[in-house]
This record gives C-alpha cells, structure tokens and sequence, in this order.
C-alpha cells in the first residue's frame, strides 16, 4: 500500500510540475511581448499589432490548455459518472459540425459510416471528447488532401469507432506513449496545430472511465488508426 501511495504521488508531482512548465511556456512569452512594448515608446504601430496578436495567440494557448485540464480533472473525479444510453451516430455527427469548418481549412476530407443503434453506457459528454479529440487529431496531423474516415459499426455486443488518417502517422516507437498526458511526437507541429498534449489522456480516461478499451496503430498505407471498442448497451440498460 505504501509503495502504491508513493507512486500516486510520485505521478501527481510530475502532473503538477508539466502542467505548471505548460502554462508558464506562453505566459513567460506574454510577459516578454508585453515588456517590448511597454519599454519600447518608438515601436510602429505594426509592430505593436504584430506582438499583441502573439499575446493574443499565446493567451488562447492558455485556454485551451487550462480546459482541458478542467476535462482531465472531471475524469479524474468518479462521482461525476452517471451511465445513460449515448447514441454514438448523433454525438459523432454533433462532433462532425464543429469539426467540418476545420478540416476545411486543412483541406482534408471527412468520410463518416455511422451505423444506427449503436448506443453505449456512457455520458454524452465524455462520448463528445472521445469522437471529437480523435477526428482532430487525425485533421491537425493530416496532409493536405486527404482523408479521415470516422467508422461507427457494431460488432456482436460490441460497439466500435474507428478514426483513420492519411496523415504523418505516428512513429512506432512513440505509440507506447501516446496516451500520457502532455506527450507530443514533435512538439513544434503540436504547438502550431494549437495543441496542449493532453486530447489523447483525456480520451485514454473518458474510454475507460465507461470499460472501453483503446488502441492505436498504423493505417494503410500511410497515417495512423484509433480503434476505440465499447459494450454494447443491453436493452434493460437502454430500456427499448
Ligand atoms: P496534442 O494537443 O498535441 O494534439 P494529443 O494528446 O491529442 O495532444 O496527442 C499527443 C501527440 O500524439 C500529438 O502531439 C501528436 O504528436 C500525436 N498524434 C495524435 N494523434 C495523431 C494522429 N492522428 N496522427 C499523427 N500523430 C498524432
């Protein structure tokens, strides 16, 4: 017991101490922009609109990456689950609106096979992060022109969603890692695409939280493949 303790604070440290380096990346550039204009009174007034869009930029890094440590940290808190019939074909196409201006932006298609009747014990909510955080991933890490297929099918008693990519995929030997919180394969792309390194830990906890299971892995012939597999809801569960 005490050995489990130390681990769990050991993990909660090192949680602490990448959150805090995260949010102190963009605020120390904050500060830098903010200082240059301030001491500088002969700055044109391009330039000052240049530095403050970038302290714009920075301030919605900060953002995203403080909500979606709120989501990690609702996940984290097992109270909050209460199990209802989720309809995986309407959350994905509720998903799919958000995500459409995006991927058009990045000149990537979306191909969506929703089956109907696939509905899971979940909550809409975490369902929502789980559908949405992968098909962003797979347009951000996309090419242009290509391709992401979302495939919503069932399986027995078994309810599955694929997200394919056509994109940069996914080096072998970061696949074990993919999942832990603020890991990123090339940290430079993140950045640019907005990413705070958390959307894959916070689908890896949402799945589980509901006994999914998740797994990653190449596509053919290029990108990468998350195969996210959910127990079917029985009809006392739905009850239909
Ligand atoms: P981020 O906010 O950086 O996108 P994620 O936790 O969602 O963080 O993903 C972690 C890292 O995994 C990303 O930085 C990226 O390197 C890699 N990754 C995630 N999804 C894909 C994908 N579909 N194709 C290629 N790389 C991906």
């Amino acid at each position: 017991l005490t050995e489990r303790l130390q681990t769990s604070e050991q993990k909660r440290h090192r949680f602490v101490s990448d959150a805090s380096h995260e949010l102190k990346t963009p605020l120390a550039s904050i500060r830098l922009l903010s200082d240059s204009i301030v001491q500088n009174e002969n700055m044109d007034a391009e330039t000052v609109r240049e530095f403050v869009t970038d302290i714009g930029n920075e301030a919605e890094r900060l953002q995203r990456t403080t909500e979606k440590l709120l989501d990690l940290s609702k996940l984290d808190d097992d109270i909050r689950i209460v199990p209802e019939p989720v309809d995986v074909k309407q959350i994905s196409l509720d998903a799919m609106v958000l995500l459409r201006p995006l991927a058009a932006e990045n000149q990537v298609r979306i191909h969506c096979e929703l089956c109907d009747g696939c509905v899971v014990m979940a909550t809409a909510d975490d369902m929502f992060h789980i559908i949405f955080n992968l098909v962003e991933n797979a347009i951000k890490y996309n090419l242009p022109q290509g391709t992401v297929n979302l495939i919503v099918s069932e399986d027995g008693e078994t309810v599955r969603i694929a997200v394919e990519d056509t994109g940069i995929g996914i080096p072998e030997e970061d696949m074990h890692n993919i999942f832990a919180r603020f890991y990123r394969v090339d940290k430079a792309r993140s950045r640019e695409a907005g990413g705070s390194g958390l959307g894959l830990s916070i689908v890896h906890d949402a799945v589980h939280a509901h006994g999914g299971t998740i797994a990653v892995g190449q596509n053919k012939p290029r990108g990468s493949r998350f195969i996210v597999s959910f127990p079917k809801a029985t009809s006392e569960e739905t009850g239909i």
